[in-house]
C-alpha cells in the first residue's frame, strides 16, 4: 500500500520539474493526482454528422481517413500537416499545425474520432487541432481537467493511467462491506477508475454517486467528531432551579413563544456539565438579542461571567445598550468593550472583568478573544454567526476551559441543511415574529420613480417616521466613497433640505459611526444615508422605509437582511427597491422579494439561483471545500451520509476501529485542507 502513497515524482514520466507543477495543484501523491476528477468531459458518443456540423462550433466528427496531404511549410517555424477523412456524408479536412505526432499517428483506411472546433466553409469543412481517439476505442467519455501553465491534459492523463496501473495492483477501499452493500455502491477503486474514463454513462453516473458519497460521509464524521470532542470537555454545570422569570417584568414586551421555547433549550443544555454547542437561527427580527439576554441573566444567577460578541462595533454598542436596559435594573453589570475605548478605559475594563466586578461583557470578537481574562467564564455567545466558520467556532471553544458556546445567525437556511453546515452544532429556532408586526409592504421601481419615492419618504419623515437609504459600494474605494457622499449631500441639500439627513458607512472612525447611530436611534438624524455596514442586526423600530438604491447589485439574502432593518416596531413599513437594470434575472428576483417576508423561503429561493458554490462559499460556511458532493444539490444523498455518519459515530466515535481507518484517513485529510486542524 505505499506507492499510491510515495511521491509524486516516483512516478512514470513525472521528474522534478512535472512535481512542482503538481505541487501547484495541490497533488504531493499518485493518491492525490487519482482524486484530481476531470472538470468536464468530452463525450465522443455524440458524434456529429460532417453535413450537419455547424461552423465554429465544437463537434465530434467520426471519419476513415481517406489520404494524407504532403506537409505544408508556411514559413518559418509553421507547418501545417492535412488529412482528408470520410465519415459517409461527406468529406472533411483534418488540420494540424506543427504537430507532426499527432498526424503520423493517423492512418489511411483506418477510422477516428475528432474532437475540435469545425471551420472552413459549407462545401469544404475542416477540423483544427482536434483531440482524436481511435474508432474502435472503449473510452469514449474522454476527461478535461482542470490544468496549470506546463501541465497538458495529455501529460494529466498519461500520469493518471500509470496511477490507474497502479491501482490495479494495490486496489483501495475506505467503506466497511455493509456500508458498500446496502447504498447499492460501487468500489471505490472502480469508482476512480469510472471517474477518470468511463466505460459508460451510467458507469460515471455511478462513480459520481459512489465518490459523492465518501466526500459527504466524510464531512459529517468530522462535524460529528468535533461535536463529540465537544462533549468530552466539560463546562460549568449551572443549576436548573434558576429562575429567570423575574427578567420578564423588565423586558418591555410579552416573549413569543418561539423565544420561551429556546430559552428553556438554553437553560437546559447551561445546567448540564457538557458544553452547551448550540446554533439559535432566526429571521431578522424574530428577537434573537431578548434570548441572548435571557441566556446571560440565566448565567449571572448561577454567578457566571458571560461575554456577547458581535461581527461590528455598531452592533455590539446596540446589544450593550438592549443588555443594558434589560439587565441593568436587576443588577447586573454590563460593560462594553471594543476596539475604540482608550487603552485606559480598555485596561480599567479588563481588570474588573478579570476581578469578576463584571458579570455581562458584550463588544467585538476580536477584542474579547484576544487578551481578556475572564474570573468564570460560563457563557460565550456569538452574533450573526454567517460570518465565522467551523475554524473560528473550534477557536472560540479554547477560550476560557469550555465555556457554554450559543451561535446566532440571521441567515435562515433550510432546516436541512443547517443540520448539515452546522453538523458539530445543536440547533433551537425562533420560527415565529413577535406579535402585532405588520407585513412591510415592497416595491420594486426605477430610477423614473424616484422622485415619488423621496414624496413619499417625507410623507413618513412629517409623521415623525425615520428611513434609511442604502447605496451599494462595490468595495470601499474612494470613488464608490464620493457616490454615497455626494448622494447624501445632494439630498440634503435637494429633496430633504427640510430635514437632518445622516451618513454612515465603512471607513468612518468607530466613534463617528456610534455618534451617527446613536443621533439615528435618538431620533436627531430622520434620514440615514448608508452602505451595507447597517446591513445586519441594526435595529431601530421608528424606521419604516428602507429604499435600495442599485438593488440588483444584491443577492436576495442581503436584500432580505437589509430589508430587515425596518418592520421591526408595530407602524406598517416599506422596502423599495430601486433598480434600472431591469433583464430577467433581476426581475426575477425582484418578484420573489415582492412577494415573500419569510426569510427561509428567500434563502431557498436564493440557493435555487446561485447555486450552491456560490451560496455556501468557503468564507459563509467555513466547511471544508468538496470536490464531487454538491451541499444542496443532492439532499437525498445528503441525508443517507448523515444517518450513515451517525451509525458510524455511535459504534465508533473517534474511528478507532480498522474497518473504519481508511474513513480516518480521509476525514483528516479533508479537514486539514480546511486549515483546521482540530481533527489531527
Ligand atoms: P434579531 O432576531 O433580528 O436580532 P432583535 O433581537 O434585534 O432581532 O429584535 C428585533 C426587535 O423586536 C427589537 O426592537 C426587539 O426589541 C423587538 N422584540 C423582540 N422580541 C419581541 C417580542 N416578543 N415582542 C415584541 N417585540 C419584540
Ligand atoms: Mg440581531
Amino acid at each position: 500500500m505505499t506507492r499510491l502513497f510515495s511521491n509524486i515524482n516516483t512516478l512514470k514520466g513525472v521528474g522534478e520539474k512535472r512535481s512542482r507543477l503538481y505541487e501547484r495543484l495541490g497533488i504531493t501523491t499518485p493518491y492525490e493526482l487519482l482524486y484530481h476528477f476531470p472538470r468536464s468531459y468530452t463525450d465522443y458518443t455524440q458524434v456529429t454528422a460532417v453535413i450537419d456540423a455547424p461552423i465554429n462550433e465544437y463537434c465530434v466528427l467520426k471519419g476513415t481517413i481517406v489520404r494524407k496531404l504532403p506537409e505544408q511549410r508556411i514559413r518559418m517555424g509553421l507547418n501545417i500537416f492535412k488529412a482528408i477523412a470520410n465519415d459517409g456524408t461527406n468529406n472533411f479536412l483534418v488540420v494540424f499545425f506543427n504537430n507532426y505526432y499527432a498526424f503520423d499517428a493517423l492512418n489511411v483506411g483506418y477510422e477516428y474520432y475528432f474532437y475540435g472546433k469545425v471551420t472552413g466553409d459549407l462545401l469544404k469543412k475542416e477540423i483544427t487541432s482536434p483531440h482524436v481517439i481511435a474508432g474502435d476505442s472503449k473510452e469514449l467519455f474522454q476527461p478535461v481537467y482542470s490544468l496549470t501553465e506546463g501541465l497538458t491534459g495529455a501529460i494529466v492523463q498519461t500520469n493518471i493511467k500509470s496511477c490507474l496501473q497502479i491501482l490495479d495492483s494495490e486496489p483501495i477501499e475506505i467503506l466497511p462491506k455493509d456500508i458498500i452493500e446496502e447504498n447499492n455502491l460501487c468500489g471505490l477503486t472502480e469508482a476512480i477508475k469510472n471517474i477518470h474514463f468511463p466505460q459508460s454513462k451510467e458507469m460515471l453516473d455511478m462513480a459520481k454517486k459512489r465518490l459523492a458519497f465518501d466526500e459527504l460521509l466524510t464531512l459529517q464524521l468530522g462535524m460529528l467528531m468535533l461535536k463529540g470532542r465537544n462533549k468530552q470537555k466539560t463546562a460549568i454545570k449551572m443549576s436548573s432551579d434558576t429562575n429567570v422569570e423575574i427578567l420578564y417584568q423588565t423586558i418591555p414586551f410579552e416573549l413569543t413563544n418561539a423565544q420561551k421555547q429556546a430559552i428553556s433549550e438554553i437553560c437546559a443544555d447551561l445546567c448540564s456539565s457538557v458544553p452547551m454547542n448550540r446554533l439559535l437561527q432566526g429571521d431578522v427580527g424574530s428577537g434573537k438579542t431578548a434570548v441572548a439576554a435571557a441566556a446571560c441573566y440565566f448565567a449571572y444567577l448561577n454567578g457566571c461571567q458571560s461575554a456577547l460578541m458581535a461581527p461590528t462595533e455598531i452592533l455590539a454598542i446596540q446589544h450593550y445598550n438592549t443588555l443594558c436596559e434589560f439587565l441593568g435594573p436587576l443588577g447586573v453589570q454590563v460593560c462594553l468593550l471594543t476596539g475604540s475605548l482608550t487603552a485606559k478605559k480598555k485596561n480599567a475594563v479588563k481588570e474588573q472583568i478579570q476581578n469578576g466586578e463584571i458579570s455581562v461583557v458584550v463588544g467585538t470578537h476580536a477584542i474579547i478573544q484576544k487578551s481578556t481574562v475572564f474570573k468564570k467564564l460560563g457563557l460565550v455567545i456569538t452574533d450573526e454567526q454567517h460570518r465565522f466558520g467551523v475554524e473560528q467556532r473550534a477557536a472560540l471553544a479554547e477560550k476560557g476551559g469550555s465555556p457554554h458556546k450559543l451561535v446566532m445567525s440571521a441567515t435562515p437556511i433550510p432546516r436541512t441543511l443547517a443540520l448539515i453546515i452546522y453538523g458539530d452544532l445543536d440547533i433551537s429556532i425562533l420560527n415565529e415574529l413577535p406579535k402585532g408586526r405588520a407585513k412591510i409592504e415592497t416595491f420594486a421601481v426605477t430610477g423614473k420613480l424616484r422622485e415619488r419615492a423621496y414624496n413619499f419618504i417625507r410623507d413618513r419623515l412629517n409623521e415623525n417616521k425615520q428611513a434609511y437609504i442604502v447605496c451599494p459600494m462595490i468595495d470601499e474605494n474612494d470613488n464608490d466613497l464620493i457616490a454615497v457622499t455626494t448622494y447624501a449631500q445632494k439630498l440634503q441639500e435637494g429633496a430633504f433640505s427640510g430635514y437632518n439627513v445622516g451618513l454612515l458607512h465603512g471607513r468612518m472612525s468607530s466613534a463617528d459611526k456610534e455618534r451617527v447611530m446613536n443621533d439615528f436611534r435618538n431620533g436627531d438624524i430622520d434620514l440615514l444615508i448608508s452602505t451595507t455596514v447597517v446591513e445586519v442586526g441594526v435595529d431601530v423600530p421608528n424606521a419604516v422605509v428602507m429604499m435600495i438604491e442599485n438593488s440588483d447589485r444584491f443577492g436576495l439574502s442581503q436584500l432580505h437582511q437589509l430589508r430587515g432593518r425596518v418592520g421591526r416596531g408595530m407602524a406598517q413599513s416599506y422596502c423599495i427597491l430601486v433598480t434600472d437594470n431591469i433583464n430577467d434575472d433581476v426581475k426575477h428576483r425582484l418578484r420573489i422579494m415582492s412577494s415573500t417576508t419569510d426569510g427561509f423561503k428567500i434563502s431557498e429561493e436564493d440557493l435555487k439561483l446561485r447555486g450552491p458554490g456560490d451560496f455556501f462559499g468557503k468564507k459563509q460556511h467555513g466547511l471544508p471545500q468538496l470536490k464531487i458532493a454538491d451541499i444542496a444539490g443532492d439532499m437525498e444523498l445528503m441525508k443517507t451520509t448523515q444517518m450513515v455518519a451517525r451509525r458510524i459515530i455511535d459504534e465508533d466515535s473517534e474511528l478507532k476501529l480498522p474497518k473504519n481507518g481508511g474513513l480516518r484517513v480521509e476525514v483528516i485529510r479533508l479537514f486539514a485542507k480546511s486549515g483546521d486542524n482540530s481533527l489531527n
